[in-house]
């Protein structure tokens, strides 16, 4: 299950849930989309993997599977990239399409 993380790692900007901004890589590296287009160029700086949009989880329990059961994390994970290596993973990563990385 998404973890939901609440916010940027790279700019610390509010990805609550419902949030059309927020971004994720396979490992739920989360990050806002203007971060993604013009600070990562979709490199994950973690992994290296590509990044699409978080879906959001429904907030209307038509069983019990909605937010209310299971709430979205409250834990941030702010760790801006160090340039090095985000330029290194961007060397590696950046000239091939996500599915082929
Ligand atoms: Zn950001
Ligand atoms: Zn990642």
């Amino acid at each position: 299950m998404l973890e939901l993380r609440p916010s940027c790692e790279n700019c610390d900007k509010p990805l609550p849930n419902g949030s059309i901004e927020a971004m994720i890589c396979s490992f739920e590296c989360t990050f806002c989309a203007d971060c993604v287009t013009n600070v990562l160029h979709n490199v994950c700086p973690n992994c290296g993997g590509g990044f699409e949009k978080r879906p959001t989880r429904p907030t209307r329990c038509a069983t019990e599977n909605c937010i209310q059961n299971y709430p979205a994390g409250i834990v941030k994970k702010l760790r801006t990239p160090d340039p090095q290596k985000l330029a290194e993973m961007t060397r590696i990563f950046g000239h091939l399409p996500p599915n082929e990385r």
